[in-house]
């Protein structure tokens, strides 16, 4: 249950969001864990998992792509079973841009 903060209606329950059907409000729903979809060498498309980033170690040495500061969480996941290594994943703690490095 969760109520419009601009208007006080109950909002409904919509996919990953909840709804206002009076003022149209939008807000996501405050779950840690978000699923997304990334492509993966063109054709291959994995599920990632994306993570409760404060409990992530944070990598201080990388430096990020897109906004050029450094300090960065990672993690890594296997894209799949054995043929291919670990692929690390890196979320810059300054702008949340996320890119992958294979080992
Ligand atoms: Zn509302
Ligand atoms: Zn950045």
């Amino acid at each position: 249950m969760k109520f419009c903060p601009k208007c006080g209606t109950l909002m409904k329950q919509e996919d990953k969001y909840f709804i206002c059907p009076k003022c149209k409000h939008k807000e996501k729903k405050g779950g840690e864990k978000t699923v997304f979809t990334e492509k993966i060498n063109k054709s291959s498309e994995i599920t990632v998992l994306e993570h409760d980033y404060k409990l992530l170690p944070i990598d201080n040495e990388i430096v990020c792509p897109e906004c050029n500061k450094s300090g960065a969480y990672f993690w890594s996941i296997q894209t799949r079973a054995g043929d291919e290594g670990e692929t690390k994943f890196y979320k810059c703690i300054n702008c949340g841009y996320t890119w992958r490095v294979y080992d």
